[in-house]
């Protein structure tokens, strides 16, 4: 199981080190203002209090955004293993990152609260069929927006850009980009683009699928796999807890971005939640977000995306 570890004062250093890597991801991505100083540790992202998002005051008629307030709650499903977007605190229970707070986000312009999420755990694989099922309202789970899951569901956003790289041994000294993968024994999760990716890009390599990406680590940290492949900024959530045995490559060699799934041709919730979102980018509550959990890691904050309100 996934090792939930407090990271260390002495880590600091280490903290410049991810900086390094990702500032020129999000230098590639258009990268936007140097967040300053004042990040927390890694991993133990806490939710940003003082959000100036507020209640809406007049909600479009949406059958869905009825059925959620006579609820008294949004059902969201999310990654509970994933440090810097969705990690569940043993602790205290609580599940937090960039995610939960972009679904903390929602709640409070529905409920005026930040507190009306009920989290529910998804992988990779089950996102569209929970969505589908009606087992929740929306998936924030470093959910890629793309033409194949369109057909299932639908997407607001985009609320982030990542990009596929890969995480090795810190040890490693063979593999530089994509292409090293062939002839490697390689992690990745079912369900995911990831997976798609590394067989369209690396087709000699072997790989090993499994449901979350924090078994993939385990089983890079084990010698079961030569390396793992996902997006950027999920690998450097769990390089950041195992920053000694553990190194992201560095080269991002596609684009991921980000979307808030939700049921297909639901247009009216769709345009609501990109309503939430462009607010939050125009009153700063989405880099408040951002600095409060990637930001941890990060020292560069991306441009805030622009939303695709997509005709289905
Ligand atoms: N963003 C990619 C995807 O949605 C990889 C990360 C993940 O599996 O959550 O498939």
């Amino acid at each position: 199981m996934f090792r939930w570890t407090r990271r260390s004062a002495p880590a600091a250093a280490v903290t410049v080190g991810l900086a390094a890597v990702i500032a020129l991801t999000f230098a590639a991505c258009g990268g936007g203002s140097d967040p300053g100083p004042g990040a927390a540790p890694a991993g133990t992202a806490k939710a940003t209090s003082g959000y100036k998002m507020t209640q809406a005051t007049a909600f479009p008629a949406s059958a869905t955004l009825d059925r959620i307030r006579q609820r008294g709650e949004l059902i969201v499903g999310t990654k509970f293993d994933q440090p810097l977007f969705g990690l569940q605190n043993p602790t205290t229970g609580k599940v937090e990152g960039f995610d939960t707070e972009i679904a903390r986000l929602l709640s409070i312009r529905i409920f005026g609260s930040p507190d009306k999420v009920k989290f529910v755990e998804t992988v990779s694989k089950n996102r569209e069929p929970f969505i589908q099922q009606g087992k929740v309202d929306v998936v924030v789970a470093t959910y890629t927006i793309n033409d194949a899951r369109k057909k299932l569901v639908d997407f607001a956003g985009p609320y982030y850009t990542a990009g596929q790289d890969i995480m090795v041994k810190t040890g490693d000294t063979t593999v530089h980009g994509v292409t090293d993968l062939n002839g490697k024994k390689v992690c990745t999760v079912e369900g995911s683009t990831s997976e798609k990716n590394l067989r369209a890009k690396a087709p000699g390599a072997s790989v090993v699928l499994v449901d979350t990406y924090s078994s993939c680590a385990e089983q890079l940290l084990d010698g079961r796999v030569d390396a793992v492949t996902t997006d950027n900024v999920v690998l450097l959530g769990l390089v950041s807890q195992h920053k000694d045995a553990l190194k992201l490559v560095g080269t991002a060699f596609t684009s991921e971005p980000y979307g808030i799934g939700l049921t297909k041709g639901d247009d009216g919730f769709r345009a609501f939640l990109n309503d939430t979102l462009d607010e939050a980018y125009q009153n700063g509550d989405w880099a408040s977000a951002f600095h409060s959990t990637v930001g941890t890691v990060a020292t560069t904050v991306p441009a805030t995306p622009t939303i695709d309100r997509y005709v289905a």
